[in-house]
């Protein structure tokens, strides 16, 4: 008994020695760690010491799989979660452009694609929002979306009215196509009571058009949008122009509106152009995001502008020299100040 009272006294007070070697290798190791990306990495430095308060998870709101928004939105994620350190950001699908802009007000994402029509009437409180959005801002404007109706070409559809006792897709719940839809059946001289209108995603809009089960689909979004390519390439598809005198009223109430044509080229199957009107794609931020944060946001993206070019051929609109062309809301003070410096 004594003999093992001895032993263990041995025994504690060789690990209490060990312990406090292991201990103190512990610390020296660690303090090296920190002053190695002290010394070695300025950048990961500058980054550390500047990032109090950043927010760390960065979710990016975009639309639904088969448009646009979703492409560049997870190419945008990509470059913030590999460029930043200590931050990760990823892209998820979404209703689009108004769900977009109350999820990012109410803090549930921090940046989102949206329309720049939608981002103006949500910071107004106008239009389809019943109060005033207040807690985001702008980043840059990037390609015109283009108002599509779609239809096959045999569907007998010529014109905005003959969509009258048909059915028609009118974009997803919250989304800034259906905002659109309204806005030019209106324009029109008919309103949503007088079709079928349906809440289908861009997918599901172009999947019912091939089957068969809707006469029509609203697309608010830039071309060629990867619904409207999928049905044209086992489907004679149509755009059906809007009326001029439609297209000038719609301009004239609603600012965001311009007229574009879409060339006859912008699918496959698709043998003739289409009068249409078109908004603009817009990054939106939250103000929750501080101010240096926003400001390595905006530069990391546009300091990696070949990934948004890959990722749709519409992020080749994404130019420091076009950014602001079409904003219809403030700036974010990171933006403001990125932008001041170019
Ligand atoms: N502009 C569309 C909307 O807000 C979404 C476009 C897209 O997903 O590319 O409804």
């Amino acid at each position: 008994m004594k003999k093992f009272s001895w032993f263990l006294v041995l025994v504690l007070s060789m690990s209490i020695f060990l312990a406090a070697c292991g201990g103190d290798e512990g610390d020296s190791g660690g303090e090296a760690e920190s002053e190695d990306s002290g010394s070695t990495s300025e950048e990961g430095s500058e980054d550390t010491a500047s990032q109090e308060g950043w927010v760390e998870n960065i979710t990016v709101l975009t639309g639904g799989e088969a448009g646009v928004y979703f492409p560049l939105g997870v190419a945008m994620a990509d470059i913030i979660d590999s460029n930043l350190e200590n931050v990760s950001a990823t892209g998820v699908s979404s209703g689009a452009s108004v769900s977009n802009a109350e999820q990012l007000n109410n803090g549930e994402a921090q940046l989102a694609l949206v329309q720049n029509d939608i981002a103006f009437y949500g910071a107004e409180g106008s239009n389809m929002f019943e109060e005033t959005l207040d807690n985001y801002s702008g980043v840059f404007t990037i390609y015109p979306e283009t108002i599509q109706l779609v239809t096959l070409a045999d569907s007998g559809i010529e014109s905005v009215s003959d969509l009258e006792g048909k059915r028609v897709a009118i974009g997803d719940v919250g989304s800034g196509t259906e905002a659109n839809a309204t806005q030019v059946i209106e324009a029109h001289g008919l309103t949503l009571e007088d079709f079928d209108a349906q809440h289908l995603d861009f997918a599901d809009a172009s999947t019912n058009l091939q089957d068969g089960n809707v006469d029509a689909a609203f697309v608010t979004a830039g071309t060629p949008t990867g619904a409207i390519q999928e049905l044209s390439a086992s489907a004679d598809v149509k755009i059906v122009s809007f009326e001029e005198d439609a297209m000038n009223s719609l301009m004239e109430e609603y600012t965001y509106y311009t007229q574009q044509d879409i060339p006859a080229d912008a699918y496959e199957n698709f043998d003739s152009t289409a009068s249409t009107v078109a908004v603009q794609a817009m990054l939106i931020a939250s103000n929750d995001i501080p101010e240096d944060q926003m400001y390595e946001i905006t530069k990391v993206i546009f300091e990696n502008l070949d990934d948004m070019a890959n990722a749709h051929v519409r992020g080749e609109e994404l130019t420091l020299d076009t950014a602001e062309d079409g904003m219809s809301i403030d700036l974010h003070p990171g933006v403001q100040r990125y932008y001041e410096e170019q």
